[in-house]
């Protein structure tokens, strides 16, 4: 365990060894060997954390609104300059490949770069004279030290969902990283003090339940921001709130696209390809069902197939199109559902389990799965798998599709492929779920619209980043206010008329 490196906290302004001797293993998932130990918090080193944002608040807060978009515009540009390392660390920990590790990156920076547009958002409004000598306006403010817990798909993209609109709005962070793959946040916040982010304004508290329970518990965070699977989304939403908390969680996922016979099907099966089996389908906004409208099934399975012979799984330095699972548990997991798709019934057309892989065969693999004649009743189709297992379920028309979407317990995105306008019209009216794409699979909001579900896929009522992420991370006062002229106005017990 000697060689083995200790990923610390990141506590005002500077790396904290873990004291409370807790620690997790982190692996490089291409290779299935551990590479370092993450620091687990404890429930002190957690209310430290909270303690040193709670001091660095009332500075940050009074910082010039030109001063605080200084530090974040020099951010997004260290952060474009050095994108490359971070999503080499991204690829160490996590194994999605390189190129999607940069395209993590690239989605996170859009939204620091909306955060830099700050001060016109958080601009309030001004009316005058709404009574005699009477003006009112309102004032956004930051709401204090402001909690965020991250899952382990996207250990930069999503903590950058929030905290470069928490930050600008004057909140300081705490951000609490999937012990999965810590690595990244550390980075993100040694680049948040080179680019001149006081100490003590954005921490990082390594941890597991114990870290996540200390925040949901204390009177001192204001908000949550939660992302990761439903039942802790569920459980993080009713305990902060329960503490009095503003609270948004993000939760799982199982979206469909619906494959009308119209559609152009060389673009749905490419689409196929890049949602399902993207990021080794480690993603919420993965397809991980595909509704095929008969009769063109067979011709678009046959498609699907002929490219997925085409893929090439391995380390994600070497170029490849996909890496391994996260963890040896979260592949064997994901490989048991293939026994079970076939006792269903189901066809499993490609057996990812006897993938070649140009990497270390001790690493988490298991390459691209196809399953046909899903049943609806099968938990194959049911759970969200959270990995590269794509199945097919055949419907006979555009209502029946819809129907099968609608009753999901999900609503995170989904996707119609189709050339007739007035059938993408009425499914994006008729489809109960948050995000849609229109011949596109993966329909990842950008950064000034808002990203999230309907149903389980969020918690809460307020969705991450955009105009939504400014609301979130701000209070709102209306002021009403009259300076006197020499006249005096008199008594009057009743509310103002005029
Ligand atoms: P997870 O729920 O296991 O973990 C998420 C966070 O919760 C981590 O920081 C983890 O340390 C913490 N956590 C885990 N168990 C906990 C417990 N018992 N009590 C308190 N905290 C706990 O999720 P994951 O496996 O890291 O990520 C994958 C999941 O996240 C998938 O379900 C995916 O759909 C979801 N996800 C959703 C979105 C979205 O925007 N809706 C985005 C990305 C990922």
């Amino acid at each position: 365990m000697h060689d083995i490196v200790t990923i610390p906290h990141w506590i005002d302004g500077a790396p904290r060894d873990g004291a409370g001797g807790r620690f997790g293993p982190v692996y490089n998932p291409a290779t299935g060997r551990q590479t370092a130990r993450v620091a687990l918090a404890s429930r002190s080193e957690a209310e430290e954390a909270i303690a040193t944002a709670k001091a660095a608040f009332p500075a940050w807060r009074d910082l010039s609104l030109a001063k605080r978009q200084q530090v974040l515009f020099s951010f997004r540009e260290l952060l474009n300059a050095r994108k490359r390392e971070l999503a080499a660390i991204i690829t160490a920990e996590h194994g999605k490949v390189l190129d999607d590790a940069l395209g993590e990156v690239a989605r996170g920076l859009e939204v620091v770069e909306l955060a830099t547009g700050f001060p016109h958002l958080l601009k309030g409004e001004y009316s005058e004279n709404v009574s005699t000598g009477v003006d009112v306006y309102s004032l956004r403010q930051p709401l204090g030290v402001v909690g965020i817990i991250s899952p382990f798909n996207f250990p930069a993209m999503v903590p950058l969902w929030f905290f470069p609109i928490a930050l600008a709005a004057g909140n300081t962070v705490v951000l609490k990283p999937s012990e999965k793959d810590p690595s990244a946040a550390l980075w993100l916040a040694e680049l948040l003090a080179e680019a001149g982010l006081p100490s003590g304004v954005f921490n990082v508290l390594q941890g597991d339940k114990e870290a996540v329970d200390s925040l949901l518990e204390h009177p001192d965070i204001a908000s949550v921001s939660f992302v990761g699977s439903t039942p802790i989304a569920k459980y993080v939403y009713e305990r902060g709130t329960a503490a009095g908390k503003r609270v948004q969680a993000l939760g799982g996922a199982k979206n469909h696209m619906l494959v009308l016979p119209d559609a152009d099907l060389d673009l749905a099966a490419d689409s196929a390809i890049n949602a399902g089996f993207g990021s080794a389908g480690e993603r919420c906004m993965a397809i991980s069902v595909l509704v095929a409208v008969e009769p063109i099934a067979d011709a678009l399975v046959q498609k699907i197939r002929e490219r997925m012979s085409r893929l090439r799984v391995g380390e994600g330095t070497r170029g490849c199109d996909m890496g391994p699972l996260i963890t040896r548990e979260h592949r064997d997991k994901v490989a048991g559902y293939l026994d079970v798709a076939a006792s269903d019934g189901a066809a499993v057309v490609v057996d990812g389990r006897g993938v070649e892989v140009d990497g270390d065969p001790d690493g988490f693999w298991l390459g691209p799965t196809l399953i046909d004649h899903l049943p609806t009743s099968s938990p194959v189709y049911t759970d969200e798998i959270f990995g590269p297992v794509l199945g097919v379920v055949r419907v006979s028309s555009f209502e029946e599709g819809v129907q099968l979407i609608n009753s999901g317990r999900y609503g995170n995105g989904t996707a119609v492929f189709t050339n007739d306008g007035g059938a993408a019209r009425r499914f994006q009216r008729e489809v109960e779920v948050g995000m849609i794409g229109i011949n596109v699979p993966i329909p990842v909001p950008v950064a000034y619209f808002s990203f999230g579900g309907w149903k389980e896929s969020l918690f809460g009522d307020v969705k991450a980043y955009g105009a939504s992420g400014f609301g979130f991370f701000t209070r709102e006062k209306a002021v009403t206010s009259r300076w006197l002229d020499p006249s005096h106005g008199g008594i009057n017990l009743g509310f103002p008329q005029n």
